[in-house]
């Protein structure tokens, strides 16, 4: 579908905050037939060259204007909607797009890929370089493929990029097997994909080797981080009371599910007592409730 490309670079109100939270809380609740229309893009400066770019299709991404290159953060969902993206990075600075790092591969953070200028240094987790390598395989894909990533990093070891301090950090499965944090100690901001929701039960792809304890785990490093800005792909951004909120939510719901298997309940009777009745979202796409991803967890050997 048609999308207009904004020229004139939005900002966050406290209105559109409002409706963007009730949007969420409501989309928890109440499944909706079809996709939301996705508003304009745009670029949202943070601080020290860094930006996050929220609308158009699929999830957050951003961007640093380092002294000689920029380096993107995501790739949004569609060729249409990167190359919006890149309107927005030219209107900003004349250095060219060098880099793009992935947060994990899927595809919402990553199919806008091809429309990107060739000869990128695409930079991701090994698992979600198998990921994309695997998911780039479908015919419908090929558009992708000469845009895999070409740069495995494992996460242990910070990064500079092209001047730009950049650490990449891997703290284990968590929304996927390969969830890459891009912290700017400098800035003081860390790029977290998908590693946070607020409004709604967090998405975890167990298929992709994501777990409910590894995000806990892996929410407990964000909040050491010495960060006070978290750019996550479907909220605006995230302070660290948010993430802690989100760790001690996911952690009683953790203890309460232990201890109803430990009374023999079954995942149905679990389900029941919690209260969740089981709904599919746009366009028939299942978001399995937390607590049924906990105790999958919990009972399901890998
Ligand atoms: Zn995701």
């Amino acid at each position: 579908m048609a999308k207009r490309i904004a020229l004139v670079a939005g900002f966050v109100t406290l209105a559109s905050l409002a409706v963007a939270v009730a949007a969420a809380v409501e989309a928890a609740s109440v499944p909706k037939p079809q996709q939301p229309q996705p508003v304009p893009l745009s670029a949202e400066p943070l601080r020290g060259g860094v930006y996050w770019v929220k609308g158009g299709s699929g999830a957050n991404a951003g961007f640093i204007i380092g002294k000689k290159v920029v380096i993107v953060i995501d790739a949004k969902m569609t060729e249409e909607s990167s190359r919006a993206m890149l309107v927005e990075i030219q209107k900003l600075t004349a250095n060219p797009v060098k880099y793009v790092v992935l947060t994990h591969s899927d595809g919402d953070h990553v199919n806008g890929l091809a429309g990107f200028p060739p000869g990128l240094t695409i930079v991701a987790h090994g698992n979600t370089k198998k990921d994309t390598e695997e998911a780039f395989k479908d015919p419908k894909m090929s558009a992708l493929l000469p845009y895999l990533p070409n740069q495995a990093v494992t996460g242990d070891r910070p990064l500079d990029i092209a001047g730009v301090r950049v650490k990449l950090l891997y703290f284990g499965p968590a929304h996927t097997s390969g969830d890459l944090v891009v912290y700017l100690p400098d800035q003081k901001i860390a790029f977290i994909g998908d590693l946070a929701f607020l409004g709604r039960d967090p998405l975890i792809h167990r298929q992709k080797g994501g777990t409910s304890f590894g995000l806990a785990q892996t929410l407990k490093k964000l909040l050491a981080l010495d960060a006070d800005t978290f750019i996550s792909g479907h909220n605006d951004p995230l302070t660290k009371a948010d993430i802690q909120g989100l760790l001690t939510a996911i952690e009683e719901k953790q203890a309460k599910v232990k201890a109803l298997i430990e009374q023999g309940k079954s995942l149905e009777e679990i389900k029941r007592d919690f209260g969740i009745a089981d709904t599919s979202g746009p366009g028939g796409r299942r978001w399995p409730s937390l607590v049924e991803t906990i105790y999958l967890d919990l009972t399901e050997k890998k």
